[in-house]
C-alpha cells in the first residue's frame, strides 16, 4: 500500500495533487511520501517485535538528507557501503552506534572515518580486508567490532545483476572458509568479533532463499558458539521485494519475513539486525514527467517523455518494470493503446517500456513512474548534460523541495579549465 491514489481524477502524493507540485517545481521530478516512508519502516520494525533487534535502513536504495531524517526519527539505524553514506548518515543525525558499514571494498581512509567517528560494526567481506581494518584500527588505539558476511551458496532467484549470495558472486566468505576466518579474526589485535552477517540478493520475491540462507545461519551460530566466538549479534541483511506491478506480484509482506526470522534464528537469543532498502523506499516515490511529443512510428506510436534513462535508468540496466500512469485520472472505460515509451537521451537504451498499454496521452500531460523510490534517484546522472532532477517530500497537505534542480551553470561551474587552455 502507498499514498499515491487518484482523487477526484488527480493523482494526489498523500493530499497533494501532483499537479500543484509540477507547478511549482517543473518537471520530472521525484516525489516521496512521509507516511508511506513512515509505514514501510514500521512494518518492519513491527514483525521483529519482542526480539531484541535493529532496523538499518540501507540508504543505499535512496539517500536524500530528508528521508534519512525522517527514518532516523523514527528510530532507525543506517546500512552504509561509502564512506560517502556514512558522512550522510551522520549528517543527517543518525548516532555512529547505529551505523552498519558494509561493504565489498571498503578503503582504509573509509575504516578511519567511521572508526574515529564511531561506528556500531563493520560486515567484513575477505580476509584481507579484516587485516587492513585491525591495521588501522590498532593504529588509532581502538578495536574495530565486526561481523563477517558469510556467502551460504543459496540462489536468491533474482536479477542476476542483483543476486549476491551464490559462491560466483563477489560478496561474502564462502561459508565453508568461515570457522578459519573467524579463528583468525579473533587473534587479530583491532578486531573484536561480535557476529555474523548475510546479505543474499535484492528484490526477493520468496521466503525460500531467505529460509536456506538463515538456516545455514544459525548452524554456523552454534559452531562458532561451540569454539568459543561470542557469537551475539546476526545481521540479515536486505533484499525483501515490492511488488512492481499492481495486477499479479505478491511478495512476501515483512510480517512473513519476520516470523521467518523467529522460527529459523529466534532461539539463538541474538541481537537482530536487519538491512532493508528498497522495500523501505520504493513504493514511498514516484518520478513524475511529462510527455514532450507523441510521435508516431511504424507500427508503434512513441511517447517521448522530459525523463529520460539518467533519471531513472532501472528499466535500461535490469530490464525492470515500472507500471506509469497518466497524473489525471483516465475516463472509465477508455480504449488503450500501445506506447513505446522512451526518453529524450541519444541511446536506444533510453527505453522505459515497449508496447505499453496505455489511454491516450497528448503533448504536456504528465505520467508518474510508480515504484521509483529506491535505486531511482540515487542511481541518477548527468549524462547528456541533463540536471539532476529535483526531489520533494509530502508530508500530509504540505511538500518541500529536498534537492532542487542544479541551474546549467552550477553544472558547468564544476568543471574547472586547466591554465594552459
Ligand atoms: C543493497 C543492500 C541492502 C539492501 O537491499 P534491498 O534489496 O534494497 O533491501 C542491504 N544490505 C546490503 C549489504 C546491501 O548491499
Amino acid at each position: 500500500m502507498d499514498h499515491f491514489l487518484y482523487r477526484d481524477g488527480v493523482l494526489h502524493a498523500e493530499d497533494v495533487p501532483l499537479a500543484e507540485i509540477a507547478e511549482a517545481v517543473g518537471t520530472p521530478f521525484y516525489c516521496y511520501s512521509t507516511a508511506t516512508l513512515t509505514r514501510h519502516f514500521r512494518l518492519f520494525d513491527e514483525a521483529l517485535e519482542g526480539m531484541d533487534h535493529l532496523v538499518c535502513y540501507a540508504m543505499k536504495a535512496a539517500s536524500n538528507q530528508a528521508i534519512l531524517r525522517t527514518l532516523a526519527g523514527l528510530g532507525a539505524g543506517m546500512d552504509v557501503v561509502s564512506g560517502g553514506e556514512y558522512m550522510r548518515a551522520l549528517a543527517a543525525g543518525v548516532p555512529g552506534e547505529r551505523i552498519v558499514f558494509s561493504g565489498v571494498g571498503k578503503t582504509r581512509d573509509e575504516m578511519r572515518l567511521a572508526l574515529e567517528g564511531g561506528i556500531r560494526q563493520f560486515n567484513v567481506e575477505s580476509e584481507p580486508e579484516m587485516r587492513a581494518l585491525s591495521e588501522v584500527a590498532v593504529s588509532l588505539g581502538v578495536v574495530a567490532p565486526i561481523t563477517v558476511r558469510v556467502n551460504p551458496d543459496v540462489d536468491a532467484k533474482t536479477h542476476a545483476k542483483i543476486a549476491t549470495g551464490k559462491s560466483e558472486n563477489k560478496f561474502g566468505i564462502p561459508i565453508s572458509r568461515a570457522r578459519a576466518v573467524y579463528a583468525e579474526a579473533a587473534a587479530l589485535p583491532g578486531i573484536e568479533v561480535i557476529g555474523i552477517d548475510v546479505h543474499i540478493g535484492s528484490q526477493l520475491t520468496e521466503l525460500e532463499p531467505f529460509r536456506q540462507a538463515y538456516q545455514k545461519v544459525a548452524d554456523l551460530t552454534e559452531e562458532l558458539r561451540a569454539e568459543g566466538h561470542d557469537i551475539r549479534r546476526l545481521d540479515l541483511g536486505g533484499g525483501l521485494g515490492i511488488p512492481y506491478t499492481r495486477s499479479n506480484e505478491a511478495p512476501p509482506l515483512p510480517t512473513d519475513y519476520g516470523a521467518l526470522i523467529r522460527e529459523t534464528l529466534g532461539h539463538l537469543g541474538c541481537e537482530i539486525e536487519i538491512e532493508p532498502g528498497r522495500l523501505v523506499a520504493g513504493n514511498a516515490g514516484i518520478l513524475v514527467s511529462e510527455v514532450i511529443y507523441v510521435k508516431e512510428g511504424e507500427g508503434r506510436d512513441f511517447l517521448i517523455l522530459d525523463a529520460a534513462m539518467n533519471d531513472l535508468i532501472r528499466p535500461a540496466m535490469y530490464d525492470a518494470h515500472h507500471d506509469i500512469i497518466p497524473v489525471v485520472e483516465p475516463a472509465p472505460g477508455v480504449e488503450q493503446t500501445p506506447y513505446d515509451v522512451v526518453g529524450p537521451v541519444c541511446e536506444s537504451g533510453d527505453t522505459f517500456a515497449r508496447g505499453r498499454m496505455l489511454p491516450p496521452l497528448a503533448e504536456g500531460e504528465l505520467v508518474a513512474f510508480r515504484s521509483a523510490g529506491a535505486y531511482g534517484a540515487v542511481m541518477s546522472s548527468e549524462y547528456n548534460t541533463r540536471p539532476l532532477i529535483p526531489e520533494v517530500l509530502v508530508n500530509g497537505r504540505e511538500f518541500a523541495v529536498i534537492r532542487a534542480r542544479p541551474t546549467f551553470d552550477e553544472m558547468i561551474n564544476r568543471d574547472t579549465i586547466p591554465e594552459w587552455l
